[in-house]
């Protein structure tokens, strides 16, 4: 809500300042190009917001938003610098760049390039809603485009306007293109998968083992520290850490340890057909303070809900506990053993059997669960 509230105010900003710049200059250019200022910092907004939230959940940015609507915007403000009545003055001579072209246009135009980069060389698949692509072609159709694009929108003005200055920005992101497809595209073949081998995914999970080990182990002296300040912390946690493992054993074991050994053990819940939600905090995220957003989907953002998830289910983590939709968190199961979120190693049993939850009952957890 907030955010919307945001976009509207700056869009009724631009509106207005473009209201007045146009009817004192009367300029239908100037009143446009107010606006185009508007739209602009509502989608560099954005931009930022929606890198944050990908950092957030840990999930790549291969999404059509990152990939196309970047070169589209650095095209579209480059070429709009010749029409524009703020900021349009050449600073170069031979070709146009002025400060509206290095402001609005030169960084979508860099991040743009930095996409198609991606295209080729990071991502696998580029993802439009719940449809993927595969990267690579995306990336060569792009090229394609943008190349065509240029090339014709060059040609269509210098027929018709005698002395038309080349457009820097088009031209850096033309060489750019050319150079990415030359370099990347047809010299360095890759598969576009890679092929799921038992040391591919020995490896991936030393590497990922390696990264969370750390921030784990910091987590927990934190957590400690606040309920026993004494610089014995240290020596209590461990004991408490093998107190709780040695409980797995015993299936009598109470509450309070199950709930302490949250941050360093796998724990694997058996997939069984309950319709009763026997204990709600086998469903609570990690994490000290929970809000809404934690009981988001880790891959379409939304939060389960009836009516709109009728027919689907929820499965969360074994490790982390973070929820996604079970259709969502199969697909990502057929290229990936590891969680979107959290990295931790899914076990196959849970990844051929996982424990789905009614949109229902998920939702009368986490509100059980916000409640304490
Ligand atoms: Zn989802
Ligand atoms: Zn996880």
């Amino acid at each position: 809500m907030a955010r919307n509230k945001t976009i509207t105010i700056i869009f009724t900003i631009f509106l207005i300042i473009g209201a007045i710049h146009g009817l004192l200059s009367y300029s239908f250019s100037n009143f446009v190009t107010w606006l185009l200022i508007g739209l602009w910092l509502i989608f560099t907004l954005k931009i930022f917001e929606n890198i944050k939230r990908h950092r957030e959940f840990n999930s790549p940015q291969n999404t059509a938003f990152f990939v196309i609507l970047p070169l589209c915007v650095g095209i579209f403000y480059s070429i709009w610098g010749f029409y524009t009545g703020v900021l349009g003055e050449n600073l170069l001579g031979g070709v146009y760049f002025s400060l509206w072209s290095l402001i609005f246009a030169f960084p979508y135009i860099l991040y743009g390039s930095f996409s198609l980069y991606r295209c080729f060389k990071k991502y696998n698949v580029i993802y439009f809603g719940t449809k993927a692509v595969k990267a690579r072609t995306l990336g060569y159709l792009l090229s394609i485009s943008v190349l065509i694009f240029i090339l014709t929108y060059w040609i269509t003005f210098y027929s018709a306007i005698e002395s038309f200055p080349l457009d820097l920005n088009l031209l850096l992101l033309l060489i750019a293109t050319i150079l990415l497809v030359i370099l990347f595209g047809f010299t360095n073949k890759r598969s576009s998968l890679p092929a799921l081998t038992r040391d591919y995914i020995a490896n991936r999970t030393r590497t990922i083992n390696r990264l969370t080990t750390p921030r784990t182990q910091r987590q927990h002296v934190r957590t400690t520290r606040v309920t026993n300040p004494t610089p014995s912390t240290r020596a209590t946690t461990h004991t408490t850490r093998s107190r709780t493992q040695s409980s797995r054993i015993t299936p009598t074991s109470n509450k309070q340890t199950t709930r302490i050994k949250t941050s360093n053990t796998t724990h694997i819940t058996r997939a069984q057909p309950t319709s009763k939600i026997q204990n709600v905090n086998k469903f609570k995220p990690r994490g000290s303070y929970l809000s809404l957003e934690d009981f988001k989907c880790i891959f379409c953002f939304k939060l389960p809900k009836l009516p709109e998830d009728r027919g689907r289910g929820v499965v969360v983590c074994p490790n982390c506990r973070y929820p996604s939709h079970s259709d969502e968190f199969k697909d990502w199961m057929r290229t990936s053993n590891l969680c979107s979120r959290c990295s931790a190693p899914i076990p196959s049993s849970f990844r051929r059997n996982p424990r789905v939850v009614s949109v229902k009952n998920y939702v009368i957890i986490y509100r059980q669960l916000l409640k304490k």
